[in-house]
């Protein structure tokens, strides 16, 4: 992980800045569990193990963040609607589309039935999600943010 000075912190309303922004602590948290977490504004995913993956970026904007355990194997289902039973093929596209799915209120059975998410941006009626596919140990995890139309 390239480890950038304090003074690199992102833009407050810059999706790319914030998602350039290091990807460490107290920005990205991994945590054990979701007991005895509290936060306001941080965007979270429960993985399969029950770690908790807590993404709080310097941002007014609506983020969202999805994780994966990155060697979980793909279900049948999964793999063979998108053509892929590899994971690691798989759970990032699976990450990305969660996160749209998460910041277009959209449910994600209908986004996973049209296709994995490409690699972005996407542009939607909500407006533009970007994100951007990181490995935290042995966790795939894709942050997201949701760009509002300006017009
Ligand atoms: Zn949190």
């Amino acid at each position: 992980m390239v480890k950038s000075s304090p003074s690199t912190v992102a833009a407050a309303s810059e999706p790319g800045a914030v998602l350039a922004a290091p990807l460490e602590a107290p920005a990205l948290l991994v945590l054990p569990g979701r007991a005895g977490h509290r936060c306001s504004g941080g965007a979270h995913s429960t993985v399969g193990d029950g770690r908790l993956v807590c993404w709080q970026p310097a941002t007014s904007a609506r983020v969202a963040v999805d994780a994966e355990l990155v060697h979980t194997p793909v279900p049948p289902a999964l793999g063979g609607r998108w053509g892929s039973t590899d994971p690691l093929w798989v759970w990032p596209r699976w990450c990305a589309t969660e996160c749209v799915a998460k910041l277009t209120d959209t449910p994600i059975v209908l986004l996973a039935r049209a296709g994995p998410a490409g690699e972005g941006p996407v542009d939607t009626p909500a407006g533009r999600v970007s994100w951007r596919v990181d490995r935290v140990g042995d966790l795939v995890v894709v942050l997201a943010v949701l760009s509002p139309r300006t017009s």
